[in-house]
């Protein structure tokens, strides 16, 4: 299989003769608008590569025969630009997104690319539409970039002879618009996410399409979001489609920050990875990738140990959880207000990063 990208110096640029109003931030529905542009690459078997093209936002014309569409032989991934007060656009940590999607890439059997040429040519798709990444005081203000890559166009599950890799962007408003309140949580083990073996650690799109039946019982019974557990011993693993953290005092008396280790069902997210990396600078606690069980957070909570829990990803940072419905019965997490103070302090260290307001080596300027 020829596997190289490496032109992002042949991108061929074809500018929109139109553009679209920019929305206003407030009341912008996520995932609804689209920028001026997109990126696509297409990959063919006996040739690689071919050249990276910029242009105007449109359709994609698809086989009906295509694999994306009957087997979900496809991938995606998310990230963010946000508009600092020196006007700088900057991506978060974009690197581990690349390795994340070879990862996805290689369980998919997609082509495999130059992570640094894809993201340079990420970095002139946002820099064609950088206008749209609006400057503004307020931390919320930004532009969501989401890639896709597609395998077309036959039937058969088998490896890909053809694929193509897409980039669009779509602004995003405030996750935290009607105000930073706690999210709750239903917690049963009717549905699992992720399994030893399968593809939870991957950004597969098969994945999330297969978990919104779950989502919409969690709101059947009153409840924002899943807590996916796994095992006999239901493990907590993830919170709808975030990273989940337990900030408490464990069993042997010790204040610990414990994330579920990626052992193959967790998506190894990159503000986990952050979070984690953040917290252990800072010295002052114990900072876990361990298994955590329902009886071990019940136990907890029944002893007064727990301090704080909350989900962590791109477009939220950080969502603190205020309630779990397990078997019938409600727990109440401790949450001091709706925001609490571990995770109000990571959101400002995040965003003060991603914003450049902290100068750091996570900013990657556009
Ligand atoms: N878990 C799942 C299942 C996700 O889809 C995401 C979002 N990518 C995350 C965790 C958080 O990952 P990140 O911090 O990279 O956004």
């Amino acid at each position: 299989m020829v596997v190289q990208l490496d032109l992002a110096s042949d991108t061929v640029i074809q500018l929109a003769q139109t553009h679209k109003p920019k929305p206003d931030p407030n009341g912008l529905v996520f995932g609804t608008v689209f920028t001026d542009h997109m990126l696509t690459i297409e990959w063919i078997l006996e040739e690689g590569w071919q050249k990276p093209h910029i242009q105007p936002f449109g359709n994609l014309s698809i086989h009906p025969g295509c694999s994306a569409l009957h087997y979900s032989v496809q991938l995606f991934e998310g990230m963010k630009a946000y508009r600092g007060p020196d006007n700088k656009v900057r991506l978060f940590r974009p690197k581990i997104n690349m390795k994340r999607m070879l990862k996805s890439a290689h369980r998919a059997c997609l082509p495999s690319f130059d992570g640094a040429e894809l993201l340079e040519c990420i970095r002139k798709l946002v820099e064609v539409d950088q206008d749209w990444v609006r400057a503004t005081q307020s931390p919320h203000n930004l532009i969501l970039t989401i890639f896709s890559f597609l395998y077309l166009p036959t039937l058969g599950v088998k490896k890909p002879s053809k694929a193509l890799l897409f980039v669009i962007l779509s602004p995003v408003g405030s996750y935290f618009s009607t105000g930073a309140k706690p999210v709750s949580l239903w917690a049963d083990s009717k549905y699992i996410r992720a399994w030893r073996g399968g593809t939870g650690d991957c950004k597969m799109g098969g994945n999330y399409g297969a978990s919104i039946y779950a989502q919409y019982e969690a709101v059947d019974y009153g409840c924002q979001q899943v807590l996916w557990l796994y095992g006999d011993d239901q493990q907590i693993t993830e919170v709808g489609t975030m990273n989940l953290f337990l900030y408490w005092i464990n069993e042997k008396e010790e204040e610990e920050l414990a994330t579920p280790p990626l052992d193959g069902i967790i998506l190894p997210g990159v503000t986990r990875q952050s979070i984690l990396e953040l917290a252990r600078k800072w010295g002052e606690f114990k900072v876990s990738e361990r298994y955590l069980t329902m009886a071990d957070l019940r136990q907890a909570l029944g002893e007064n140990r727990v301090r704080e829990m909350f989900g962590s990803g791109t477009a939220c940072v950080v969502s603190p959880v205020g309630r779990i419905l397990y078997q019938g019965e409600n727990l109440h997490i401790p949450c001091e207000g709706s925001f609490p103070p571990l995770a109000s302090r990571l959101l400002k260290e995040l965003t003060d990063i991603q914003y450049g307001r902290t100068p750091s080596d996570w900013s990657y300027i556009v």
